[in-house]
């Protein structure tokens, strides 16, 4: 049975062709447009006079006019785990660790701590208008199982995976390579490429993964070389990670030097952070195809550094951005879209409203290797998309008055929105969050 639904309103999104230099050619907007969805999947969408022509008399027009509709927004580096820890007071990243996120992260050995927990952290994603993510679990099971059911639930698109560390954490977090090892093999086979679910290989970093550990690592993903397994890491976050990472391998050129030579940097390997990285890591990240993830809320936060944003784009490096919650003081990916317009002014080349968008998009999807599913309206991809409205914020209405242009209406969102402007967050065309009345299942 055909299930076609429709949706009207200023529909904004990329062309398959958009590139982080021709953005202002390779964008669409229909101010007045209507996106049709057939079985979960895009059928049409332009300018709503035309794209009505093509509609059966009985699909329902489902009316957001002077709402803004967008490809819904994709948080790249975000930990499941962590969202009690957010807004812990003081100090770096590694004190920060050592005195919130390990002894937070230690409950969800406890599936009915992970459970409850996790269905807060999945419900913050989808009110503020996340439709996709890649997401640190804890060295638990627990906390993976309970993630992907819950993705299940709301059939939202998913890539997690249990965090491997062996050494320079609490003890009740170690977990043996071979323990680790087991794990991810037994939830790759339960989980991986399940309904819109992907396992990520997770080593936390080069300091709590021994090269032995990596070693095991390197091993699980060849295992799966033809599954399309992900990785996730973090690099070069601060200035005293990089120094001990440099002091406890030896033998390696640099910090991308010990992922690269355990073969972990594949085209579906996402690289946290990357502030501190040198021309030549930047160069050879480019030429594995692997990804950067810009953290812009958790790099001010924990005082970490400025990304320069333009380097890795000239480099041609996929780039996506992170919310990194708890670093991270916002699940909204506008409010770290605002966080990092801050710190490219700060770097002297602010960022450009449309390529904000693009990152949280489309480019956000190519980042994660999903791009033929999601990041735009194009027809045959997945209907995810947010509803944004902006009369929710007085301020943000007051300032449209004075707006003249997409770029300037788009500008304005990024800077004063947040989730309250998110009246619906839709899944495969469904709406699964809405708003005051929140979520539909
Ligand atoms: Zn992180």
């Amino acid at each position: 049975m055909n299930i076609a639904k429709a949706f009207r309103g200023h529909i904004f999104d990329f062309s398959d062709k958009a590139h982080p230099h021709n953005l202002n050619q390779e964008y669409r907007y229909f101010e007045d447009g209507l996106l049709v969805v057939e079985n979960g999947m895009v059928k049409h969408s332009g300018e709503f006079n035309k794209t009505k022509q093509l509609l059966n008399a009985d699909v329902k027009i489902e009316d957001h006019s002077g709402c803004y509709i967008l490809p819904g927004f994709v948080d790249a580096h975000v930990h499941s785990v962590q969202t009690q820890a957010i807004a812990s007071y003081g100090k770096e990243l590694l004190d920060w660790l050592d005195n919130y996120i390990f002894p937070n992260e230690r409950h969800f050995e406890n599936p009915e701590f992970a459970d409850r927990h996790i269905d807060f952290f999945t419900r913050q994603l989808l009110k503020n208008g996340t439709t996709t993510a890649m997401v640190y679990s804890s060295v638990h099971d627990a906390s993976v199982n309970a993630l992907f059911r819950a993705a299940e639930k709301y059939n939202m698109r998913m890539i997690t995976g249990n965090t491997w560390m062996d050494r320079n954490a609490p003890d009740y977090l170690l977990k043996s390579p071979e323990e680790s090892y087991n794990a991810s093999k037994t939830l790759i086979e339960k989980w991986h490429n399940k309904a819109r679910l992907h396992f990520a290989l997770t080593p936390r970093y080069a300091i709590t993964s021994s090269p032995e550990s990596l070693k095991v690592v390197s091993t699980l993903l060849k295992e799966y070389d033809d599954d399309g397994l992900y990785l996730q890491t973090h690099i070069s976050e601060n200035k005293k990670e990089v120094e001990l990472v440099n002091h406890s391998y030896p033998g390696n050129h640099h910090y991308l030097d010990v992922y690269d030579s355990y073969g972990l940097l594949t085209p579906r390997t996402l690289l946290g952070h990357g502030i501190y990285l040198s021309e030549d890591e930047l160069k050879r990240i480019s030429q594995t195809g692997s990804s950067i993830v810009h953290c812009p809320s958790s790099n001010l936060f924990l005082g970490s550094g400025l990304l320069n944003l333009q380097n890795i784009i000239e480099n041609d490096i996929h780039l996506a951005i992170g919310s990194d919650v708890a670093g991270g003081t916002s699940f909204s990916m506008l409010r770290n879209l605002h966080d990092a317009y801050t710190i490219s002014a700060l770097n002297g080349i602010p960022m450009n409203p449309l390529l904000a968008i693009y990152l949280i998009t489309l480019g956000g999807a190519r980042a994660l290797d999903l791009d033929d599913r999601i990041g735009n309206f194009d027809v045959g991809k997945e209907a995810d998309f947010v509803v944004i409205d902006t009369s929710k914020n007085e301020l943000l209405s007051y300032r449209l008055e004075n707006a003249h242009s997409i770029e300037e209406i788009l500008f304005a969102i990024v800077m004063l929105g947040d989730e309250k402007v998110i009246k619906s967050t839709c899944l495969m065309g469904e709406s699964i969050w809405r708003g005051e009345n929140g979520l539909s299942r």
